[in-house]
């Protein structure tokens, strides 16, 4: 049995798991138009699967608005979807100063005027945040884009800099995928976690995972996750071995 196989099974012999999994090139593989980024069905299937089994619990956590999860993945019962990374859970959005609304505004009508700059750029506007997406800008003008976003939210002193796989984020929520991931676990009390993810954003994440917890980092690129995978495609084949230990030792099936 591989390394990541067997520490799957010391995890799925515990009372209590959560498995958290980031969406975007994890559980969804990259698409040119964000808007179409539709779930891998093997793995969300999987994650549902788990989600169903006692003393299992099961989330979402990704930088996306929960709204745009919810239509993007349709019904996932028993899935906790987390968004924004963390400003948005159990059905609460984020909490946002007045300034900083104020700040977000400016924000987005300047980030509004690079992607006339930067042909092929686009704005995910989202509760907490304004994204500012250069996937599709043409490659050698791509750092330029980079750069000018986020010297426009380096500007505002009480929004924060997020930066993506080819998106630069400016949000005026502290929110970070590593302290959603400890609210999580301490709302369930998870004697283990299995947190899965690709982007930057999810390094705060492995960040705080314990010697048993399986992190697992998707794709290349320096990471604190103990496991590594190579692509997205191999997301479901970790999640389904997650699930047929899991059955195992609930005694299902
Ligand atoms: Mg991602």
């Amino acid at each position: 049995m591989k390394p990541l196989e067997q520490a799957l099974k010391v995890v799925a012999g515990s009372d209590t798991v959560l498995v958290a999994s980031d969406y975007d090139g994890t559980l969804a593989p990259i698409v040119a138009d964000p808007d179409h980024a539709f779930p891998d069905a093997r793995a969300l299937a999987a994650l549902v699967s788990l989600g169903a089994l006692s003393g299992t619990h099961v989330a979402m956590l990704s930088g996306r608005e929960v709204a745009v999860l919810e239509r993007l993945t349709g019904s996932v019962p028993g899935v906790e979807l987390v968004g924004s990374h963390g400003a948005e859970q159990s059905g609460r959005g984020p909490d946002i100063e007045a300034q900083a609304r104020e700040d977000l505004a400016g924000v987005r009508v300047r980030l509004a005027g690079l992607c006339r700059d930067f042909p092929g750029s686009h704005l995910e506007v989202k509760p907490a945040g304004v994204a500012f997406h250069y996937r599709r800008v043409d490659a050698e003008h791509r750092p330029a884009a980079r750069a000018a976003a986020h010297r426009i939210g380096l500007d505002y002193a009480g929004l924060t800099v997020l930066e993506g796989k080819q998106v630069v984020e400016v949000t005026g929520s502290t929110a970070n995928k590593g302290d959603a991931l400890l609210a999580l676990r301490d709302r369930w009390a998870a004697d283990v976690v299995v947190f899965i993810g690709d982007d930057i954003t999810d390094e705060d994440a492995f960040a705080t995972l314990r010697p048993l917890d399986v992190g697992i980092k998707v794709g290349d690129g320096a990471t604190k996750a103990r496991f590594q995978i190579g692509d997205q495609a191999q997301v479901a084949t970790v999640l389904e071995s997650l699930l047929a230990f899991r059955q195992e030792h609930r005694g299902v099936r």
